[in-house]
């Protein structure tokens, strides 16, 4: 922390001194700017080169010379109830995890996310809790507690039987929580858009395809149950390694029903993501129409074209896997993927799936992007700038991952300089958002 910061900052406009401000928008990092913020507003006065000379500064202002100053960053695929399915697989997360519990936990990771400098989350569904999002969405915003800026999918749509909690015995009225909205058929999944926007939805979320055909060759999920002893082949023999053979996924909409759901959501200006990965799903979804297409890691000269031809926004969620895929080569592939369609000039945002990677770990997806060999500037761009647009852009009613006049003064400061250190990106010397410096992971007020 460069300075102690007082209350009173948060009562008039002050203004932040910078030596290294990364441009969103130019791809640059501009020398010895001055930020003039309103905390009251949340929104940035001005953007000027630092008076030349520049002494020692004094309360209110901060001075930040030294170190990197990025826009706050955008986590463009999150959720928020969920914590790493490497400590509690998602079954029990979703089916033996009170609300009460989950609840407390999102409030936890949206603290710990916003310590490590993300101020927005582009939340993608609350897994089984429901429209609980809505609230947390709302405490946040009220400034109840801290947190990132969330937007909020509240539950996605699926088509019957396409994405819930699976379980074998279903006799006797055993109840779990639903996984998604169910529709099927333009009417049916016009209404389920409209349910979502009713209920507050900031996006809508569908699944395009999923793997619904678990219960063919059911997992063992319970202590002593048994698997399949000869199953049709073993995971990774054929095909690739995350689309299992033992379940493939497939599309779970028509064309016209995803055609339906993108058109009735941008009627009420609302961005559509879409959960999609083999070239199917992704070319169905795209020429939809969507915002963004979610994973996409099947590699697919064909699924980059489509997103190219509609400019699509893709989220790679590279930390999926980096988590799930022990196949190192295809691990390899999906890296490549996502370096190609930047080479393509698609539009990309850093998304981590986060909760997958515990959140506070949001930064990791940012490590995988420039692991695949994106540049840092493309990088950073994808995880402020291809955030805003992931979230709709001006639909979203705000402007942030930019740092110019009128946009919201969301900041997070790196220790040195990150062009020649990129660790510095696990660095956070502070956080500010809304003009608002974030003191141990809450907000002074
Ligand atoms: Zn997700």
């Amino acid at each position: 922390m460069h300075q102690q910061i007082p209350h009173s900052t948060f009562d008039q406009p002050y203004t932040i001194h910078t030596s290294l401000l990364f441009n969103s928008r130019t791809l640059k990092f501009d020398k010895d700017r001055s930020i003039r913020v309103n905390p009251k507003t949340g929104r940035i006065i001005s953007v000027t080169s630092s008076p030349p000379n520049l002494g020692t500064v004094s309360h209110p202002d901060l001075d930040l010379r030294g170190d990197t100053v990025v826009p706050g960053f955008v986590d463009s695929h999150a959720h928020v109830f969920v914590h790493p399915y490497s400590e509690t697989p998602s079954l029990y997360q979703e089916r033996d995890e009170s609300l009460t519990e989950r609840i407390l936990r999102a409030g936890n990771n949206a603290k710990a996310g916003l310590k490590a400098g993300f101020t927005t989350y582009r939340d993608l569904g609350t897994e089984g809790a429901f429209n609980a999002d809505i609230g947390v969405r709302d405490a946040i915003n009220r400034g109840i507690i801290p947190g990132p800026r969330l937007f909020v999918a509240t539950e996605a749509l699926a088509s019957s039987g396409g994405y819930e909690i699976r379980q074998e015995n279903k006799i006797g009225g055993t109840t779990v929580p639903r996984l998604s909205d169910v529709c099927d058929g333009v009417d049916s999944v016009k209404a389920g858009v409209r349910r979502r926007l009713g209920a507050g939805a900031d996006v809508i979320k569908f699944y395009a395809e999923y793997r619904r055909r678990t219960l063919r060759f059911p997992q063992p999920t319970w202590p002593g149950s048994k698997a399949i002893k000869y199953p049709p082949y073993a995971t990774g023999e054929e095909g690739n390694p995350i689309l299992t053979p033992m379940n493939p996924p497939s599309t779970l909409f028509d064309q016209e029903e995803m055609n339906s759901i993108v058109r009735e959501a941008k009627r009420a200006k609302c961005p559509v993501a879409s959960h999609a990965s083999s070239p199917e799903a992704v070319i169905m979804a795209s020429n939809a129409g969507v915002t963004t297409i979610e994973h996409g890691s099947l590699p697919s000269e064909e699924s980059l074209k489509t997103m190219k031809k509609n400019n699509t926004i893709y989220v790679p969620t590279l930390c999926v896997a980096d988590v799930e895929l022990d196949d190192k080569e295809y691990r390899k592939a999906v890296l490549e993927h996502a370096k190609q369609a930047n080479e393509m000039g698609i539009r990309l945002a850093t998304g981590g799936d986060t909760g997958v990677p515990a959140h506070g770990d949001n930064v990791r997806e940012l490590e995988l992007f420039l692991e695949a060999g994106i540049s840092l500037e493309d990088t950073l761009r994808a995880a402020t700038l291809g955030g805003w647009e992931a979230c709709g852009g001006d639909w979203c009613g705000y402007r942030f991952g930019w740092v110019g006049e009128g946009w919201q003064a969301d900041l997070v400061v790196l220790e040195g300089d990150l062009r020649k250190d990129t660790g510095a990106l696990r660095r956070v010397d502070m956080v500010i958002k809304d003009g608002n410096v974030v003191v141990d992971g809450g907000i002074l007020v």
